[in-house]
């Protein structure tokens, strides 16, 4: 018999999700008239190109959720017990567009929404403001209207921008108002950038399955190796999939990294103050959204800090009730259990 779950803590704990989607219809037209006039990069031309018209089960069920702020997305979190969920706008947000009016326009407009869906379900929905890093001055300014005026926790960026990254000075005006704003930056995937994606597409490997955590944990390692929070040590990085693999390979980045740095052949690898693994015990925190794997979440949680481990589901493109489950019944403490699924994620986002 499958044990029914239950919000409302049934184990002495709440359930957070951390890294939930919502998409606007706006949104997805504007990229889908991307894809259509062959103007999208390859990686948004093969995840849009699919879930915005596939007619498949899977890809409905995904766009309609997608869409929803309101019922169904409740009835989903009693069905999984859980309590409360961080809503960011869906990969790749409107990284892709062109058009910077048409571009802030959306992200601004996401935010007005989730703001309205927040106030109706105050004690289950939590927003997480999106920005426009094309535009870094006007990024800045809505960081600081989501924190003080819509109420938000956080920023979703699907990682790169148009093949940029944020350790690219022209995005300072973003990672400062993160830090003096206290606000957690939280790195999502999207498809990796034409100069990066490769054969990926001819492999199916480009997507969630892969290529998602080999552009992300890049872009993640290039804000630990140039310097960024020695130069914001406030700054607090979240990053999905299980920390997009990271705690995995610290020890071999943090040799390498340090092996490339004496030998002064990059120009931009200067000495650090601390090593890369103290960064990722400082800086980061990891959240297990699509790795619904014990083994998994307690490495991460020896690696990274038990403190510094987070739920998260990933509705609706991994919507998996026995996940839950699976995960409630870990063989970690008790104690270990209220951090990850509850007070972790309380402590991280302020709510
Ligand atoms: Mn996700």
């Amino acid at each position: 018999m499958t044990t029914e779950l239950k919000t409302g803590g049934q184990y002495g704990y709440l359930r957070i999700a951390t890294e939930e989607a919502f998409a606007t219809a706006e949104q997805i037209d504007a990229i889908l008239r991307l894809v259509a006039e062959g103007r999208a990069d390859k990686g948004t031309v093969s995840l849009w190109g699919f879930y915005g018209t596939s007619p498949s089960e899977r890809t409905t069920f995904i766009r309609e959720r997608l869409l929803d702020l309101g019922e169904l997305r409740v009835q989903a979190m009693d069905e999984c017990g859980i309590d409360k969920a961080v809503l960011a706008l869906t990969s790749p947000g409107v990284q892709s567009l062109f058009d910077l009016d048409e571009a802030r326009g959306i992200a601004a407009r996401a935010n007005d929404r989730l703001k309205d869906a927040c106030e109706r379900y105050p004690t289950r929905f939590v927003g997480m403001t999106a920005v426009c890093p094309q535009d870094p001055e006007w990024s800045a300014q809505e960081l600081r209207r989501g924190k003080e005026e819509l109420g938000f926790a956080g920023v979703q960026i699907n990682s790169h921008t148009q093949g940029h990254y944020l350790d690219e000075e022209q995005f300072d005006p973003i990672l400062r108002a993160c830090a003096d704003m206290d606000i957690p930056l939280y790195i999502h995937p999207q498809g990796p950038p034409d100069g990066m994606i490769g054969g990926m597409v001819e492999a199916g490997l480009e997507g969630a399955v892969f290529g998602f955590a080999m552009e992300t944990s890049y872009h993640a390692l290039r804000l630990l190796t140039t310097g960024v929070f020695d130069r914001y040590p406030s700054l607090k990085l979240v990053l999905g999939h299980g920390c997009e693999g990271l705690p995995f390979w610290i020890d071999r980045f943090n040799y390498m990294f340090n092996a490339g740095v004496r030998s002064q052949r990059y120009p931009r690898l200067k000495p650090l103050r601390h090593s890369l693994h103290h960064y990722l015990r400082t800086n980061v925190w990891g959240t297990n959204s699509g790795l619904p794997s014990p083994a998994s979440i307690k490495l991460l949680m020896e690696v990274m800090g038990e403190d510094r481990v987070c739920y998260a589901m990933d509705y609706p493109y991994q919507f998996v009730p026995d996940e839950v489950r699976l995960l409630d019944a870990m063989d970690i403490s008790h104690e270990q259990k209220v951090k990850f699924f509850q007070t972790n994620a309380e402590k991280l986002f302020g709510i």
